[in-house]
Order: structure tokens, then C-alpha cells, then sequence
């Protein structure tokens, strides 16, 4: 079970460099480097909607977890088996993201 830092400041999730989901989901199944990963678990932070709705829809947002399963489908990177992340660290990335595929998984490694 990776650490996890997170760079995307613009996700709901984000919170100090970190993230609070419980797990997330990484996308790329054909990914050869970086960019063609990406954070699906990523959902866009619009504060003014932060309703009950919204909350509902995404969940309750809780505490930062600095460590979490990850579920990867980017299976010709080093880390992954079985579509797991096996890398003691990774970081997820996209300052600018306004949708999952503006982010990436920058600890990507090819095999
Ligand atoms: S982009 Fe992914 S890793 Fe980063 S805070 Fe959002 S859900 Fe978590
Ligand atoms: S380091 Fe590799 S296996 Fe782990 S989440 Fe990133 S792309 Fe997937």
C-alpha cells in the first residue's frame, strides 16, 4: 500500500498536499510513460456547490490518509501486479487539472 502525495490542488479530495479518499483508482492500461496515466478518482472541487447534493454524490470528504490501496490499470508500469501498486511511494500530479485526464501518475516507470 503506496504513500500517496498529490499535487492536484483543484480536486475536492486534495487537502495539504495529500488526499483524503480511503483509495483511488489510477487509469492507463495501455500508458507507456507518465502523461498517459491518470487520477480517476479525481473530481473537480467547486466550492460555491459544496451542498448536500454534491457531498452526496462525491461522500463525505474525511481526513487526510497518507497511505491507501491503489487500484492501477496502468499495467506496464514496474509497480503494478495484478493491477495493484506495489510502490512504497507515488505521486499524483496536475497543478491545472479541471478533469481526471489532466493528471497523471508521475511515479510511472515503464518495465
Ligand atoms: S487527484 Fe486523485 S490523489 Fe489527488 S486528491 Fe484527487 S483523488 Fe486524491
Ligand atoms: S506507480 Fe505505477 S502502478 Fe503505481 S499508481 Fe503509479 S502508474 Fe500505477
Amino acid at each position: 500500500m503506496p504513500r500517496l502525495k498529490c499535487g492536484v490542488k483543484t480536486c475536492v479530495f486534495y487537502r495539504e498536499r495529500h488526499c483524503t479518499r480511503a483509495s483511488i483508482i489510477v487509469k492507463g492500461a495501455t500508458a507507456l510513460a507518465e502523461e498517459e496515466t491518470r487520477c480517476q478518482s479525481y473530481s473537480r472541487d467547486v466550492p460555491d456547490k459544496r451542498d448536500d447534493s454534491y457531498l452526496m454524490e462525491i461522500g463525505s470528504i474525511g481526513e487526510i490518509n497518507y497511505q491507501m490501496p491503489v487500484y492501477c490499470e496502468a499495467v506496464n508500469c514496474k509497480y503494478n501486479s495484478h493491477r495493484i501498486c506495489y510502490a512504497k511511494e507515488i505521486k499524483i500530479d496536475g497543478s491545472r487539472a479541471l478533469h481526471p485526464d489532466q493528471t497523471f501518475c508521475s511515479s510511472f516507470e515503464v518495465k
